[in-house]
């Protein structure tokens, strides 16, 4: 064993972590252990701060993916000066195959970061889009917080029309649900008769995941109804037609994810009319507090110029996820700091684009970036203002870090620039915050 490096914030009585030669380790009374799942195990039952906690019943919450582990010094920088629950650990199933890590490593990362930074807030883990009933198990079994249930596969979204039974007619036709603020929702037979042919598979099947999980307090977690990824947006009419329905069925999640109109993009800010995304997120908002959950925001990373409207109409009570713009603050560091190894990252990302394209949707057209190698090494970190050139950073970065030399030249840089990468997300982070009207907390000295 060589020299150790001791975290400082980490020092909690003799339990400390410290940098070795191989790593990062944990040091208990003087004995020195591997970072390792046991040890993050120990912390969790020893020092509770660094185990998951429900946080969607705050009234603001946001989920921070951290695809790489590295980005939580940034993070809790941001969630210790503005006032909303982090949720530090949220990966996808998608994410988690692209990444190749394991929700163990995920939830592991973020206890020994809230371990090291000394985070004592309370933070979330979100088994983010989970789609059956083993991935949910798999996850609440590792002690997650939350489960977004992804409903995709029990969506129809064929343009179909189902027959309508007399229950149904009886409870949506010919009647005017009123909400706050003198928005209405009505149904003709025809939006309904659409409204059942959609979710109606997906209600049952959300009903049949609460009561196996979360009913009883088996598990201490909570659920986020994910309906955002269709192809179509949700109207609000569909939006209540399913909260309705859910509560029906008995389920009572603690969010819902919409899909909102226009177009939200990895990474890039909102798609499409604004003032029309700013009057249906009224009509969302007022939905979602008439049946008590929160709205959950999708693919929120930089979509400023909608933020003010939903930190309005939710009257700031929400939940928002980002990932993809953490990872890409960490390739502003790489673009900053060594400029021929981006280049390299960015051939390469322009070679896989193809491939990459089959895991997200991106409208980005590769012929506008401008070629690295024409650009100085000044302009280089400019490429990450540049919504063609993000979008195809954002979505290769599985391929990325799956090449194992630029994926070691990477984490070198990243590790002997933490301090700036953390900078950079603070600062980032806090613009979402700002726009979303999260209040700074009151510092007590
Ligand atoms: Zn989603």
């Amino acid at each position: 064993m060589g020299k150790l490096m001791m975290y400082p914030r980490s020092a909690h009585g003799k339990v400390f972590m410290a940098r070795g030669d191989g790593g990062d380790v944990l040091v208990i009374d003087g004995k020195t252990r591997p970072a390792d799942h046991e040890a993050a195990e120990y912390l969790r039952e020893n020092f509770p701060f660094t185990a998951p906690v429900p946080v969607l019943g705050r009234e603001r919450s946001f989920g921070v993916g951290d695809r790489l582990g590295i980005a939580a010094p940034g993070h809790v920088r941001v969630f210790r000066k503005y006032d909303a629950a982090p949720v530090l650990a949220q990966q996808s199933m998608r994410e988690l195959k692209l990444t190749g890590r394991t929700y163990k490593d995920v939830l592991d990362a973020a206890t020994f970061a809230v371990f090291r930074e000394d985070y004592q807030d309370g933070f979330g883990a979100d088994g983010d889009h989970l789609k059956t009933m083993d991935e949910v198990r798999g996850a609440l079994d590792l002690g997650f917080s939350m489960i977004t249930l992804d409903c995709s596969e029990h969506i129809r979204s064929d343009g179909g029309k189902a027959e309508l039974n007399e229950d149904l007619r009886r409870r949506y036709l010919d009647r005017t649900f009123m909400l706050e603020d003198g928005d209405s929702i009505v149904f003709t037979e025809d939006d309904l008769a659409k409204a059942q042919h959609i979710y109606g598979e997906a209600v049952r099947y959300a009903a049949q995941v609460w009561w196996s999980f979360f009913a009883s307090s088996a598990y201490r977690a909570e659920l986020e109804i994910s309906i955002d990824e269709t192809a179509t947006p949700t109207t609000p009419q569909q939006h209540f037609f399913a909260a309705s329905e859910l509560k029906l069925a008995g389920v009572r999640m603690a969010t819902l994810a919409p899909r909102f109109c226009g177009e939200f993009q990895k990474g890039i800010d909102y798609i499409g009319d604004v003032d029309q995304f700013d009057r249906e997120m009224r009509v969302h908002a007022a939905i979602a507090r008439h049946f008590g959950y929160k709205i959950s925001v999708h693919s929120g990373s930089d979509k400023f110029s909608v933020f003010p409207s939903i930190g309005r109409h939710t009257r700031g009570v929400f939940h928002v996820k980002t990932a993809g713009t953490n990872w890409l603050e960490a390739m502003r560091v790489c673009a900053e700091k060594n400029p021929a190894l981006y280049r390299e990252a960015h051939a390469f990302a322009l070679k896989h684009f193809d491939e990459a394209r089959a895991y997200y949707h991106v409208s980005a057209n590769l012929n506008k970036i401008p070629d690295p190698g024409t650009l100085s090494d000044d302009e280089l970190p400019g490429l990450m203002d540049d919504n063609n050139a993000r979008q195809l950073i954002h979505i290769t970065y599985g391929l990325i870090l799956s090449d194992p030399w630029l994926h070691d030249q990477l984490c070198r840089l990243w590790d002997a620039n933490a301090e700036l990468y953390a900078d950079k997300l603070e600062r980032h982070i806090a613009r979402h915050m700002r726009l979303l009207g999260v209040p700074e907390r009151v510092r007590a000295d």
